[in-house]
């Protein structure tokens, strides 16, 4: 097993992940190479009372740690067995590689926006994915899990063990998990990408979407963004310094251009992409950022979206707002709606859409992004039926708030067995081992 301390060459690397607003300075660095490297890591930790965290792509960080870092970026195996249609990947694979792997067998995995996010930390957190709708959680479709305990022990769980419900929503709370299998589905080609309203249009879009989208089959899963776009040449001239709305749509149906048509219909678009694409491409519908920056973020899944509520959203996050951030709204529903047949740690299935909002975090610090996303929150609260775990970004207890209690009290009951010293220190206080 090796290891990097402050100040050692490579140490600096390491420790860097996409997400760079959430400072860390781990006492020590190991840069994991197998199953056995995180097993003597969480051995070693115990051994000088070290707490342990784990960090793939830095995508989803949600504190730093002055501990024990376990850097999984070298666990990058990727296997797919194309006939009972599931993927093995290890804990430091990009959801880009398993696409490519998958897509030369005509599979599909549950991938979300963006190829760059690591496939265990966007599952273990739920994984709502680009065909959520019509296939549910990607969590839902894990079929084993090997997790290195607090013990230092490496296991192999799957479903009826508790240790597998846990960690399949409770991410980093009770070990590292080294390796997991999960289902693949028969998908080549979807029907995919964006249609851009100006700013001027923005309510018109958010009206037409939200009237649309209620009546989509499962077979569509879309959402809205509202994003205000600096004025540089590297982007397309139509989007150029304008605070536009994009509507995103990820459909598996053979008549995607009759389904939109009442969305092209409803404005005058400024920029289209919407065409039938292979799954390989499909990071090209969000187009998200892929290098490395400060934010941060917060969600609220609410039960409707009615017009108040469209009125506190362009208020607070449309073309004009003080400080606006980043607005996606996804619409729920589908397959998320139903029953998985595996169920994991909490899932609000009832909430009809979930409202994220994510900011760059500037010179006022996360402290000022707190404040402005306050503003859009409250004026949902009447109708926030919870908050989603994948969608929290920079929070340090991001678990809080984002479990119903009664999970959070099975969590606490299985937190006392598999880690009672609290090595793995993810968990907020009502779901602490002590
Ligand atoms: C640009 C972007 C796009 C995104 N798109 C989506 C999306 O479409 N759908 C969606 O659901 N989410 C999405 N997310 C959220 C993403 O799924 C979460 O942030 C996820 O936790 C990232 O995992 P990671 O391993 O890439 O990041 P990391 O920051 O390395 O890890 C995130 C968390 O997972 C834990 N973790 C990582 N590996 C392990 C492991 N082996 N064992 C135990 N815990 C582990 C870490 O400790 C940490 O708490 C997106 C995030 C970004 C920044």
């Amino acid at each position: 097993m090796n290891t990097l301390r402050p100040g050692q060459d490579g140490y600096a690397e390491e420790v860097a992940g996409f997400q760079t607003a959430v400072p860390s300075s781990p006492a020590v660095v190991v840069p994991a190479e197998s199953a056995e490297d995180v097993a003597a890591a969480v051995r070693y930790a115990a051994e000088h009372g070290l707490p342990v965290a784990v960090q793939s792509t830095g995508h989803g960080l949600t504190a730093g740690t002055d501990g024990l870092l376990i850097s999984t970026r070298r666990m990058t195996g990727v296997e797919i067995d194309a006939a009972a249609r599931t993927a093995r990947v290890e804990a430091g694979a990009r959801w880009g590689a398993v696409i490519e792997a998958a897509g030369e067998h005509g599979l599909a995995p549950l991938s979300g926006s963006s190829p760059d996010v690591g496939v265990v930390g966007y599952t273990l957190a739920g994984g709502f994915g680009l065909m959520a709708r019509r296939y549910g959680r990607a969590a839902d479709h894990v079929r084993a899990l090997d997790v290195v305990t607090a013990d230092g022990e490496l296991h192999r769980v799957e479903p009826g063990s508790d240790l597998f419900w846990a960690l399949r929503g409770g991410r980093d709370s009770f070990g590292v998990v080294t390796a997991m299998e999960f289902d693949l589905f028969p998908v080549s080609h979807l029907y995919g990408g964006g249609l851009y309203f100006a700013p001027e249009d923005v309510p018109a879009a958010l009206r037409a979407w939200r009237t649309w989208s209620a009546a989509a089959p499962d077979a569509l899963t879309t959402s809205l963004a509202m994003v205000e776009y600096p004025d540089l040449p590297v982007l397309p001239a139509p989007l150029r310094g304008r605070h536009i709305a994009q509507i995103r749509v990820a459909y598996l149906g053979e008549d995607g251009d009759e389904l939109v048509a009442p969305l092209r219909a409803a404005a005058p678009v400024l920029m289209d992409t919407l065409k039938v694409m292979p799954f390989t491409e499909s990071g090209s519908i969000a187009a998200e950022p892929r290098q490395p920056h400060g934010y941060h973020g917060t969600n609220a899944t609410v039960s409707q979206l009615n017009d108040a509520m469209l009125d506190a959203v362009v208020e607070h996050a449309g073309p004009g707002a003080a400080t606006p951030p980043v607005l996606i709204i996804d619409r729920l529903g589908g397959a998320l709606a139903r029953p998985a047949a595996v169920t994991g740690v909490g899932w609000d299935s009832s909430a009809e859409f979930v409202v994220r909002a994510l900011s760059l975090v500037g010179d006022g610090g996360v402290a000022a992004v707190r404040t402005a996303h306050a503003k859009l929150f409250d004026a949902l609260a009447p109708w926030t039926t919870g908050r989603l775990l994948p969608f929290v970004y920079g929070e340090h207890a991001a678990i809080e708030g984002v479990h119903p209690a009664a999970d959070l009290r099975r969590l606490g009951e299985l937190k006392r067995r598999y880690d009672v010293r609290s090595t793995f220190r993810a968990l907020g206080p009502e779901a602490k081992a002590r």
